[in-house]
């Protein structure tokens, strides 16, 4: 199989890469307190994987590489909850700059990154539009549960949930498929939390900690979580995310300044 992680390849291999324009995926996530059941590393494990399959599968059709993941994000309305550890916004912008700006210098022309934790999602998408004007790269971005198809996907496999939550159905099931050790079954068989939050008031946005919303931590339903959705999900959503970074359309030039 064909290495595509960029922490085990060679120097001299990362040149070559760079020179057949190959795509760089760099997973992005967060290490917050994912309830009594989970371990902080959620959001690192689960789009460490999804980048690994979505490469694999791309990779027999064109050059990629993944990056090591990013495992510090933007988790403040985590905090109050402990095990969390926080970047703040301009901090958060500086690394990815320096990530994406170092790819650049190397000669790698397209960029993804790919996140897994919900706090970052506002913040990637004007920041991804900051770098690619000003490295002259497009830096792309996706969540990995958002893209249309995945979507699609996982409505059809949960049974509790539409889409990913936290610390739920979703990331329950696919940690009980990676890591089934760091789970908590016995806690988690007992669990259910909110549906929805984090939607402010009447149409209007007003930030708030994770625990006005749920005071375990969670939403969504841990207790219908199981190892066969945890590999279905994640299968799914490798595929849908590979199909969707090998559309030329997607990195066609673009009329800049
Ligand atoms: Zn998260």
């Amino acid at each position: 199989m064909t290495e595509v992680l960029w922490a085990n390849l060679k120097a001299h291999e990362l040149r070559a890469l760079a020179g057949r324009d190959a795509l760089v995926i760099q997973p992005v996530a967060s290490l917050e307190q994912h309830g009594p059941h989970l371990p902080v590393q959620v959001d690192v494990a689960l789009v460490s994987e999804v980048a690994l399959r979505a490469a694999r599968e791309i990779a027999e059709r064109g050059a990629v590489v993944v990056a090591p993941t990013l495992w510090a994000g933007l988790a403040e309305h985590h905090m109050s909850l402990g095990g969390t550890i926080t970047l703040d916004l301009a901090t958060y912008h500086a690394v990815l700059r320096c990530l994406c700006r170092s790819f650049q210098r190397q000669g790698f022309g397209r960029i993804c990154l790919l996140n897994g934790h919900g706090g970052n999602v506002s913040a990637l998408a004007n920041i991804s539009a900051d770098l690619t004007v000003e490295l002259g790269v497009p830096v792309t971005t996706a969540t990995y549960w958002t893209l249309p198809e995945t979507a699609k996907a996982f409505a059809g496999i949960l049974e509790r949930q539409s889409n990913v939550r936290h610390a739920c159905e979703a990331e329950t099931s696919m940690m009980l498929t990676l890591r089934p050790e760091l789970v908590d079954r016995e806690s988690a068989a007992a669990l259910e939390g909110p549906l929805e939050g984090l939607a402010g008031h009447d149409g209007i946005y007003r930030w708030r900690s994770m625990a006005w919303w749920t005071e375990t931590g969670v939403m969504g339903v841990p207790k219908a979580a199981s190892a066969g959705k945890g590999e279905q999900l994640l299968a799914a959503a490798a595929s849908a995310l590979a199909r969707a970074l090998v559309n030329p359309a997607l990195w066609a030039e673009d009329r800049m300044a």
